[in-house]
């Protein structure tokens, strides 16, 4: 497939030098009007590879910039396991960790996330957030269904930004 002039610094590993977040807010017009009436079916059947190839070049461990600048949401499933495997009552890791926020749901009280280490791995890796384990959502639905989440994280994450290029691309 032919790849996009924007995303091809991505394969030399540029875009750890986040430059590509200028070429995101120049475009994010242009996702908003391509997210406003996407083919849905056509893009459901090229994201699988476009994700899988976007994280072929994009190593979350030199990026963190989810956990370094937004919370997840902890939902009472989260809480449950992670409180858990963490050896605490549900009310005090509430207590320590989360706040509620304007929507009503459990968020870290800070960024970036307590759980986010100086190497930029989860230390609750394996019993994550939902939301984490899920984001940035590159091979779900959600990235067409819900265009204002994904506008918001063309702006910060690569590989949204990837995804993206790639379909505007092929269309
Ligand atoms: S912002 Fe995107 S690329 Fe960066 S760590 Fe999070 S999921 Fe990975
Ligand atoms: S729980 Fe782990 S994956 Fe989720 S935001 Fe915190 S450090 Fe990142």
């Amino acid at each position: 497939m032919e790849k996009g002039e924007n995303t091809a610094a991505f394969v030399s590993g540029e875009w750890k030098n986040r430059q590509w977040q200028r070429k995101a807010a120049e475009r994010y017009k242009t996702y908003a009007r391509f997210l406003q009436n996407p083919d849905k079916k056509k893009v459901l059947k090229l994201l699988p590879d476009l994700h899988e190839e976007a994280f072929s070049h994009i190593d979350c461990l030199h990026c963190a910039a989810c956990c370094k600048n937004y919370s997840p949401r902890f939902k009472t499933p989260d809480i449950k396991r992670i409180s858990k495997h963490l050896k605490v009552k549900e009310s005090v890791f509430i207590d320590t960790y989360l706040r509620l926020d304007e929507e009503g749901d459990y968020v870290v009280k800070q960024t970036p996330c307590p759980f986010l280490g100086d190497d930029n791995r989860c230390s609750i890796y394996d019993v994550r957030p939902s939301d984490c384990a899920r984001f940035p959502y590159t091979d779900e639905d959600v990235l067409v269904n819900r265009a204002r989440i994904t506008l918001k994280n063309s702006g910060f994450c690569p590989a949204v930004f990837y995804v993206m290029e790639r379909l505007l691309a092929l269309k």
